[in-house]
């Protein structure tokens, strides 16, 4: 994908755990898949899942508008999660990140004509009508190409707040803090030969991984900073990239070696995963990135689904009893940092 010179806002249709599923299912045939580079939820978390310059596949069929042909090449897809109905409205908060994140894309690619703002319905050929239901466009498009805006204070209205994380926190939520929280966070500790981009790109992957399998990823990177120092043990340290002591025992040179990040941060969140849901449970994306991880070292059956909330992690992942607890302490120095 060149630069986007445009932005284009749709509604999903839906909800969170069904969205995220849906538009980050591997595409096989383009045609008949949907992706998009952004998706922003009701409680106004933003997740960015198709990094740029990949291209998403977002606005199907196109007409010709304002000069560009081809919306999906061209355009910056930003999903909103809503069901489209009328019983389905948008709360402030998503309004708030929606403005924000269409006031740092429009910086960042340098769009400076309002018109360029614009919706599925605009420009679908295919009868789309998103996003629908009383969706304040004119406030958000007047918003975005304003030279000020209340979200462009350090304090944005859509920074998340919600609960602590305790060892009573779900493994499998959304997420309890925001990816530049997180990365900020490790980036402004030690963390061995890695530069700070590369943290950030870890994190990033967390992210990515653990949010399409509907777990929150605050917690697998909470995790995995307790199992690595953050980034400073030898094992997680290249050519090893061991995110979370998988395989390690003590035993000297026992462990498993990762050949890149990714590949390392699907092998984690999949065995967290294995671990917070049953068999009968999982969805087909988990089932899927649990079989990939587990391929790496396999779970005793004794151990699938046994820490649905962070508390089942003691004593079975680690011989800690106070393992959960340290993951909850440092998830909530993450949260706590803006
Ligand atoms: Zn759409």
């Amino acid at each position: 994908m060149r630069t986007p010179i445009g932005l284009v806002l749709h509604h999903t249709g839906g909800s969170f755990a069904g969205d995220l599923a849906t538009l980050t299912k591997p595409a096989k045939n383009p045609a008949n898949s949907v992706s998009s580079n952004d998706y922003i939820t009701k409680d106004g978390r933003i997740f960015e899942l198709c990094e740029y310059p990949k291209r998403a596949w977002h606005a199907g069929t196109t007409k010709a508008l304002h000069g560009l042909k081809d919306w999906n090449a061209h355009g910056w897809g930003i999903e909103i999660e809503n069901r489209g109905r009328s019983s389905d409205p948008y709360p402030r908060v998503q309004i708030e990140a929606v403005v924000w994140r269409c006031r740092e894309r429009r910086r960042r690619f340098g769009i400076t004509d309002p018109k360029m703002l614009t919706r599925h319905r605009d420009l679908s050929l295919e009868g789309k009508n998103d996003p629908w239901n009383n969706f304040p466009y004119d406030e958000v498009r007047r918003r975005v190409f304003a030279a000020q805006d209340p979200t462009d204070s350090p304090s944005t209205p859509h920074t998340p707040t919600g609960e602590n994380v305790t060892v009573s926190s779900l493994i499998v939520a959304r997420p309890r803090a925001e990816q530049r929280q997180a990365a900020r966070f490790l980036a402004a500790r030690p963390h061995g030969s890695y530069s700070d981009a590369a943290v950030r790109h870890i994190v990033r992957l967390y992210y990515a991984e653990a949010s399409a399998v509907g777990a929150d990823p605050l917690l697998a990177v909470a995790q995995m900073f307790l199992e690595t120092g953050g980034l400073s043990s030898t094992w997680s340290q290249p050519p090893r990239r061991n995110p979370a002591g998988i395989g390690v025992t003590g035993e000297t040179g026992k462990g498993i070696s990762f050949p890149n990040w990714r590949v390392a941060v699907r092998a984690h969140v999949g065995r967290l995963v294995a671990y917070a849901v049953r068999e009968r449970d999982e969805t087909p994306a988990q089932e899927a990135l649990i079989d990939e991880a587990l391929a790496w070292r396999p779970l005793p059956d004794a151990y699938r689904g046994v820490a649905p909330r962070l508390r089942g992690l003691a004593g079975t992942w680690a011989a800690d009893r106070e393992y959960a607890q340290k993951i909850a302490r440092i998830a909530n120095e993450i949260r706590s940092g803006g």
